[in-house]
């Protein structure tokens, strides 16, 4: 049996929740936002408390609604944002973090990541990063859809090799990371942090994954959440009901067994060479 363990190590030292929360597409619609809100703070309350964002989601909409979601509870919360590679320079990059923490109504970020990896220079978004730290406005920064040239680009910069975490797409259908990717990150210990862990919710309706989540009495999604969660590897989950969310969360529990893991292996084989890295 694997089952996951329930927080990962950052690079610090520092322990946070290996399953959390994403907000895509949340608050894009206003007949959806009490739900929306209700099933973050149901997050919360089950220990969901990695919450990600970005001032790209609904061009600061989501921020705005994760900002009411987490009102009063600030302090329970790992809150992730993330800077657009455009406004990624030294002046742009501490403009658009203070923007982000207005909508977002705190006066910190625990992690703030560099969204993709554009034309500015990465030392430039780099000096912003140590200049907000410095200020306290972010405790921690990484990057997102970096891949492991990125990431040996990244660590060759002075400071770089401060990276807290890498957030990439990852799941049971998405597995090129496996080559390369993630032995790089596991031997530096920068933790990875899967985006769209259950593909956007597009699941395969039959096969091993539909009979992995029957004999556990369990559903695809949460095979897919523990498929990736047992590796270490953190999961930022989107869901806009509370159903959802509470379904999410018991895929912590959910141990896969060896025949389990070798059946959705022969259904989603891992990657055989390097595969470029896959984004959404
Ligand atoms: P996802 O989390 O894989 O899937 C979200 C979809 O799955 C929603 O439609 C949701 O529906 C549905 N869903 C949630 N729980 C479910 C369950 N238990 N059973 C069935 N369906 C379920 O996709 P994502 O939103 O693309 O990725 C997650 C987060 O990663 C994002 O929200 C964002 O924070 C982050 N992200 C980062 C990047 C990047 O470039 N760094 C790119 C993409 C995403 P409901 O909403 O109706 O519950």
């Amino acid at each position: 049996m694997t089952s996951a363990p329930d927080t990962v190590p950052l690079p610090s030292g520092e322990r946070i929740p290996l399953l959390g929360q994403g907000t895509w597409r949340i608050g894009d619609h206003p007949r959806r936002r009490a739900d929306e809100i209700a099933a973050l703070r149901r997050g919360l309350d089950l220990g969901m408390t990695v919450v990600d964002t970005a001032e790209m989601y609904g061009s600061g909409a989501s921020e705005e609604l994760v900002g009411e979601a987490i009102a009063g509870r600030r302090d329970d919360v790992f809150l992730v944002s993330k800077v657009l590679p455009g406004n990624a320079d030294r002046s742009g990059t501490i403009a658009a973090c203070e923007d982000s923490l207005r909508r977002l109504g705190t006066d910190r970020l625990d992690l703030y990541l560099l969204h993709w990896r554009g034309r500015i220079p990465l030392e430039e978004t780099l000096e912003a990063f140590t200049e907000l730290a410095e200020s306290g406005k972010i405790r921690h920064w990484g990057v997102s859809n970096f891949d492991a040239s990125d990431m040996t680009d990244l660590v060759s910069i002075p400071g770089g090799d401060g990276v807290a975490v890498n957030q990439v797409l990852y799941n049971l259908t998405r597995r090129g990371v496996e080559y390369d990717l993630m032995p790089w990150c596991h031997r530096r210990n920068i933790p990875l942090m899967a985006y769209s862990p259950i593909e956007q919710g597009r699941l395969p309706r039959t096969g091993a994954l539909r009979e992995v989540a029957q004999a556990h009495d369990a559903t695809p999604a949460q095979v897919m959440l523990a498929w990736v969660l047992r590796q270490g590897v953190m999961a930022i989950p989107k869901a806009g009901r509370v159903g959802h969310v509470e379904e999410n969360r018991a895929a912590l529990d959910l141990e896969l067994t060896s025949e389990d893991l070798a059946a959705l292996d022969g259904a989603f084989p891992p990657p055989t060479g390097p595969v470029p890295l896959d984004i959404l």
